[in-house]
């Protein structure tokens, strides 16, 4: 199945996202279907829908860069689901994987989700030195990423359910 075309409130074309995306923004009143696969239906969540093409999300998104997510803090905690990188349980702080002490920046290759426990228990030093492998690699947000990034910014009592759900404190 095709990526769906993102428009911004603005009709300004944002990125694209998978089609599963795509729906669950329609689905949340996010965002309105305004192209359609002709004759195809689909199923989700017990509605029938047209097979989005384009999307118009239903309010403007200020993406300051297009290609690339601006880091950020809580975008790392987003991106990484609120999990641990290095025991999986919930995170709430940014964990630099090269300590800053060590020349590591701020930057999405080089910060992680962590726990507060893990944050402090690695100090300044790297996954190796303080024998805390990471359980998954960070990587920079696509541009449909992106996007999302700044919708969940932009509206924090309601991610997309692909996203994990923060946990009340
Ligand atoms: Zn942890």
């Amino acid at each position: 199945m095709r990526d769906t075309l993102v428009l911004n409130a603005s009709f300004e074309p944002l990125s694209t996202v998978t089609l599963n995306r795509a729906v669950v923004l329609v689905l949340q009143d996010k965002a309105v279907v305004e192209q359609a696969h002709p004759e195809l239906r689909m199923r989700a969540s017990a509605v029938e829908l047209p097979v989005p093409r384009v999307i118009r999300l239903c309010r403007f998104v200020r993406v300051p860069f297009r290609r690339h997510a601006p880091w950020s803090r809580r975008g790392v905690l987003v991106r990484d689901g609120h999990r641990c990188a290095y025991c999986g349980r919930r995170a709430s702080t940014v964990d630099h994987v090269v300590p800053r002490s060590q020349g590591g920046g701020d930057t999405w290759l080089n910060t992680v989700a962590s726990c507060s426990t893990d944050n402090h228990r690695k100090a300044d030093r790297t996954p190796e030195q303080a024998g805390m492998p990471l359980l998954f690699k960070p990587f920079v947000p696509s541009p449909g990423d992106a996007m999302l990034l700044a919708l969940a910014a932009d509206d924090r009592s309601a991610l997309p359910d692909w996203l994990p759900q923060p946990v009340a404190a």
